[in-house]
């Protein structure tokens, strides 16, 4: 059975209207599971005006009532996770152990934003001279936006909206449209949880959605999470309209194994942080960087045999380990990047081209592959696969490896496996990267840590969700008051005040 897929404006789901109507595919069966309209210009104005209009009843609703939202909504996503895992693993392809793990991530930042009230509370100086008092105050914004990418279609809208709200903004929220069933799905269980009509609106489209939203000057602020082209392109026109921006995009991880390291500790954590979810995470771990020889060795037979065993399947069976990648089109992108690889002489230990699941021949399937003895000048280390490819350099030594991470475009996450504290320290102290991990793989930061990367894999200055989404989602305004006794007059002063 396909579903219809519209838009979520005014507290109400709305049919599509204009049959400008895009397919959803399942990527585990390659069959058109759905389609979803691209809003028009006319509909995306709608959700604006939506938002708008519930800007100043929202603005003035104390943040522990708005709090009281977010914790019943945590209530309902739990009670409702097994159909959302089910419609993120349908569209996106995901196992649905990993879903759930995406959906418990995106928990959390409800579960932060039902804090926010304790961010919101400002700073506060009494006396600052004469009878005079100074305080400041976090102002929302009005209307925000968010643009999501297809990888973690319920995870990422909830890294933004809730706690955009919660500082007493409106939001439209623009998923991808690749994937943008649970996104939907999720805006109605907050409409359940209490959150009037128009606090958050959902409108599905593309690039002419996106435009309108940069464009439009209700907009007060853009998050943005996707591939990194897109993501420059869109803080530049942001920034270009006035508009407060953070654009987080892509990534290229590496992992230094120094040679104390414990072997088999790395490869598991290797195997799960480069395959996992097809690769298609922007904090996959998609470089090796083995110090030493006698390591590059020992990795490439071990990571080689567990390879394997690896069981690839369709997301809706919890015994796989790794799912399709997102799209016929995605698969052909990733399958180029390795005959890249075997053009350019990398070493190919194991390739994933060869893979069929049986009783699944459409569906999306491409094995995980792995490459040894990769060059630095080689396209398969330049740029970002987003596919389970992972490809190992070999390295002298420590220095080597962190220039090679320090030179290198992206800078989102990192790790280094070793049992050397001085080692790790030096390397988090001088590693030119957002997110960093000692002997963890996916160093992605719990909900009241901010999330993002460094250079190329963010335009901005504030990261995501946690503390810093506090910032990005208000305006500071510093007051200064005195209450005069009437019998107390002053002159002017023409001199500059001090104290
Ligand atoms: P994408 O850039 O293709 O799309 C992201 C969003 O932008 C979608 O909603 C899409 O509809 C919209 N979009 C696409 N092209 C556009 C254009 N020309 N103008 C305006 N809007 C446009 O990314 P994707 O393929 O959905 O997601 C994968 C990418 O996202 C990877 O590069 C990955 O590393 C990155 N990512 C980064 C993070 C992070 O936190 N840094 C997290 C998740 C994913």
């Amino acid at each position: 059975m396909t579903s219809l897929v519209g838009h979520f404006i005014h507290g109400e789901h709305v049919a599509p209207q204009d049959g400008n109507l895009i397919d959803i595919h399942n990527p585990s069966t390659g069959a058109v599971c759905g389609q979803v309209e691209m809003a028009s210009s006319a509909l995306v104005q709608k959700a604006i005006d939506s938002a708008k209009a519930a800007y100043p009843a929202w603005r003035a609703t104390p943040p522990a009532k708005r709090a009281q939202v977010m914790f019943r909504l945590k209530v309902l996503l739990e009670q409702h996770s097994d159909k959302i895992c089910e419609l993120i693993s349908e569209e996106h392809g995901k196992v649905l152990h990993d879903a759930k793990g995406e959906l418990q991530r995106g928990i959390e930042n409800v579960e932060f934003a039902c804090g926010m009230p304790q961010l919101l509370k400002g700073e506060h100086s009494k006396d600052v001279g004469p009878g005079i008092d100074a305080w400041s105050e976090f102002q929302p914004l009005g209307v925000v936006t968010g643009i999501t990418p297809f990888n973690f279609p319920a995870m990422v809208p909830l890294w933004m909206w809730p706690s955009a709200i919660m500082c007493g903004n409106t939001f439209v929220l623009k998923p991808s449209e690749k994937d943008p069933s649970s996104a939907l799905y999720i805006a109605a269980l907050a409409a359940e949880a209490g959150l009037p009509p128009g606090v958050l609106n959902v409108v599905n489209g593309d690039k002419a959605a996106v435009d309108h939203l940069l464009e439009d000057p209700t907009i007060q602020a853009v998050s943005f999470v996707g591939s990194t082209p897109v993501a420059e392109a869109i803080y530049q026109k942001a920034s270009a309209n006035g508009k407060r921006c953070q654009a987080l995009g892509g990534a290229k991880n590496h992992a230094i194994v120094m040679p104390d390291a414990d072997v088999d500790n790395v490869v598991n954590a290797l195997m799960g942080a480069a395959f996992g979810s097809c690769g298609e995470r922007c904090m996959a771990l998609s470089v090796v960087l083995a110090v030493g020889d006698e390591m590059g060795d020992t990795l490439r037979d071990r990571l080689s045999a567990q390879i394997e065993t690896l069981k690839v399947g369709a997301g809706n069976d919890n015994s796989n380990d790794m799912g399709p990648l997102i799209s016929a089109q995605h698969f052909d992108t990733v399958s180029g990047f390795i005959d890249s690889g075997v053009s350019q002489e990398a070493d190919l230990v194991n390739d994933g081209r060869k893979l069929s699941v049986e009783g699944f021949e459409e569906g999306y399937f491409l094995g995980a592959t792995l490459f040894d003895k990769v060059k630095p000048h080689m396209e398969i280390y330049q740029k970002e696969i987003f596919g389970p490819v992972l490809v190992m350099l070999r390295v002298p030594d420590m220095q080597t490896a962190l220039e090679l991470i320090n030179e290198h475009e992206y800078g989102n996450g990192t790790c280094i496996f070793t049992r050397d504290g001085e080692a790790a320290r030096f390397f988090i102290d001088q590693v030119q990267v957002g997110m960093v991990g000692v002997n963890v793989p996916l160093p992605v930061p719990v909900s009241y840590h901010s999330f993002g990367g460094w250079k190329r894999s963010l335009f901005g200055d504030l990261h995501a969700y946690g503390p810093d989404s506090v910032r990005f989602y208000t305006r500071r305004k510093a007051i200064t008051q005195r209450w005069p006794s009437t019998n107390l007059r002053e002159g002017s002063q023409f001199s500059f005040p001090s104290n």
